[in-house]
Parts: C-alpha cells; sequence; structure tokens
C-alpha cells in the first residue's frame, strides 16, 4: 500500500526518519535571505550613500523608514523610480532551487519587512510564493508620501499565529527584524547575518550556504 506523503515529507519518514506527530511551516526573511538588500541596491544606483543603511544597522524599523522617506522626497525619487531598480534585480545565486526544494517538502510562507509594491517583481522570478509584508502609501502622482505596517512585529505574530494553528515553525532570517520570529520559532536560524547581529544572539545557529540552511530547517 502506497503512503500519501503529506505537507513536510521529511518529516513523514522520506528520509528514514520516525514521523514527528506535527506538521512544519517554514518562515523565511526575504530580503538579504533569498534576495538582495532592495534599499542598499537603490541606493547604489541612485548614488544616495544613506539609502544604504538598513535593518542591520538600524533596529528601530520606524527610524529608518522615515529617514528612507525623507532622503526620497529630498531628491525627488519616487515609486516609479524604485520599482525600475527592483526590476533589474534577481534572486540571490541558488536561492530559486533552495526555495523550490524547501517547498517540495514543506509548507513555506516569506515574512518580509518589505512592501507589496516592492516585492512583485522578485516574487515573479521566485515563483510566487506566499508573502506576508506591508504597504506603501502612495500620492498619485507617485511620491512615496508614508508607509504602512500591517501591523506591528508582524513576523513574530505569524509564527505565533501558525503555532495556534497546530504548525511546528521553522524560521530563518539574517537581520534585526528578524530576532523576534527567529526566538519564537520551534526551531530558528540565522542566514547571512552580519557578525554584529549573531553576536547578540549567540544562542541561535548561524549558517551561509543554503545546503545547511535547508539542512537545518528540515532537521535533517
Ligand atoms: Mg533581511
Amino acid at each position: 500500500m502506497t503512503t500519501l506523503i503529506s505537507a513536510c515529507s521529511v518529516f513523514n519518514g522520506e528520509h528514514g526518519r520516525a514521523p514527528m506527530d506535527q506538521q512544519t511551516i517554514i518562515t523565511l526573511d526575504l530580503e538579504g535571505v533569498l534576495v538582495p538588500e532592495i534599499w542598499v541596491a537603490f541606493a547604489e544606483r541612485t548614488g544616495i550613500p544613506e539609502l544604504r543603511r538598513t535593518t542591520r544597522d538600524e533596529p528601530d524599523y520606524d527610524l529608518l523608514m522615515r529617514g528612507r522617506l525623507a532622503l526620497l522626497e529630498q531628491h525627488g525619487l519616487r515609486l516609479p523610480d524604485i520599482q525600475e531598480v527592483i526590476g533589474s534585480l534577481s534572486p540571490l545565486e541558488g536561492a530559486e532551487l533552495f526555495l523550490d526544494s524547501l517547498r517540495a517538502s514543506c509548507q513555506v510562507v516569506i515574512l518580509s519587512d518589505t512592501f507589496e509594491e516592492f516585492a512583485m517583481p522578485l516574487m515573479a522570478q521566485l515563483g510566487w510564493p506566499a508573502l506576508f509584508c506591508h504597504r506603501m502609501e502612495v500620492a498619485a502622482d507617485g511620491r512615496i508620501v508614508d508607509y504602512k505596517l500591517r501591523q506591528p512585529d508582524q513576523k513574530r505574530r505569524a509564527v505565533e499565529a501558525f503555532q495556534s494553528l497546530n504548525y511546528r515553525v521553522h524560521a530563518a532570517g539574517d537581520s534585526f527584524n528578524d530576532t523576534s520570529m527567529l526566538l519564537a520559532a520551534d526551531r530558528g536560524f540565522f542566514f547571512h547575518a552580519p557578525d554584529n547581529v549573531k553576536a547578540q544572539f549567540p544562542q541561535l545557529p548561524a549558517f551561509d550556504r543554503y545546503e545547511e540552511l535547508k539542512a537545518a530547517l528540515l532537521g535533517w
């Protein structure tokens, strides 16, 4: 008799392990894990070095975003300018294969503090995975006038929501804005994290290669 392998087949014996009694969802950060830092790429293209600051440098996300919006205003840059740059970016090398191989075994949800308006060109290249993120408030002339967080600390709250649905959650991210997600998850891992971030959370295992991260996320 053939056994139908359901979500997260690796936990259902595909690799000779005893079946676990709980299904697993994997949650991944986007920028720095699957795609380049969008704002860094934009800073390079526009020659505005102040736009290079990311969540790796500034743990206060609101402070970071207010600074970014002020710089856009100051330099007269609008949403189409940013979208043009994003449209020219590619996922990190190996990211599509990594994501596809995870999705063959588990449900995967991307939890990102980016915005729908920014993410779409990259989601298309990644085969439209599930993405939970935020939205921009854009004026008719394309100026970004504000940003709207769907909810504060959304990454952690998504993890807790999945756990309330009786899923085990394994998570990976690279930065300060991932740590509440990584700590709330049943297993949390850093990927491509800089030393200053890793140093503050020595309890979280850190990886730099997709094969290693995949093995950790799938519990091999
Ligand atoms: Mg990131």
